[in-house]
């Protein structure tokens, strides 16, 4: 059986204090369940710290995004060297405001989920569709497009272990979400396209997180579909309550 991942998003929230408070809370109070994996995924200059504070504690700590070099002459950015160095485990790849705001392509996500791979970080990559693309009915193909980009020239094994998060733009930050029924169709779908890529036993082990405005009102019937294994969630993510009550429902 998949496990849930529950995975709290920060975004550009927080200064450092707020950033350690939480995570202490968290990892005093996280069930130790092997139903549920928790992680944090913080900016870059909290990370050091953070993973001082999960220690010994069930809570994994993920950055948001990174370069896909090792080293080089590219101000301004993190690489996976770094990353693993910290102790950090994951790290999301591809999410829409990364692909909105900052010019990441399906190609980028590509190299990065190489580049994470061959540093031991597991990679979060996020898909998902516009409202205009839902409209027209191009969720399928384009969420099939991001997914198969995404996961090009990876080994069966490295897919195995690749979490893939389905947030469909229009339900982020807005308080829409989509229905579970709606979810899940897409989250069976993404499934149906790893089986394609790999095999009915690979496909049967990837976890594929549901994202955009899940909070503990909403969680259960989500987690209750049977394609989606937990939620990569934003603003719910930001008060260690709520987000104790999502992971808490993730052991269920
Ligand atoms: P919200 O939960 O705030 O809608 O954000 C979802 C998200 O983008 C997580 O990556």
């Amino acid at each position: 059986m998949r496990k849930n991942v529950i995975a709290g998003n920060w975004k550009m929230n927080k200064v450092l204090s707020e950033a350690n408070q939480f995570v202490e809370d968290v990892a005093k109070k996280a069930p130790e369940s092997d139903r549920v994996e928790t992680i944090v995924c913080a900016p870059f200059p909290f990370l050091p710290s953070l993973v001082e504070k999960a220690k010994g504690s069930s809570v994994k700590i993920s950055a948001q995004n990174m370069h896909f070099e090792n080293n080089g002459a590219f101000t301004g950015e993190v690489s996976p060297v770094m990353l693993n160095d910290l102790g950090v485990t994951h790290v999301v790849l591809g999410h829409s405001e990364r692909r909105e705001y900052f010019a990441e392509t399906n190609e980028t996500v590509n190299k990065k989920t190489h580049a994470a791979f061959n540093h031991d970080l597991v990679p979060i990559i996020c898909v998902g569709e516009t409202l205009e693309q839902r409209e027209a009915n191009e969720t399928m193909n384009h969420v099939e497009n991001q997914v198969t980009e995404a996961l090009k020239g990876l080994t069966n094994e490295q897919v195995t272990q690749t979490i893939i998060a389905y947030e469909p733009i229009w339900a982020i930050g807005t308080g829409k979400t989509a229905t579970s029924e709606e979810a899940n169709e897409v989250c069976t779908h993404i499934r149906n396209v790893v089986k394609g890529i790999t095999s009915d036993e690979i496909a049967e082990k990837v976890v594929i997180q549901y994202g955009g405005s899940v909070k503990p009102a909403n969680v259960d019937e989500l987690l209750a579909q049977s394609d989606i294994d937990g939620a990569l969630v934003g603003g719910a993510s930001l008060e260690a309550d709520s987000f104790l009550q999502l992971v808490e429902a993730g052991t269920k």
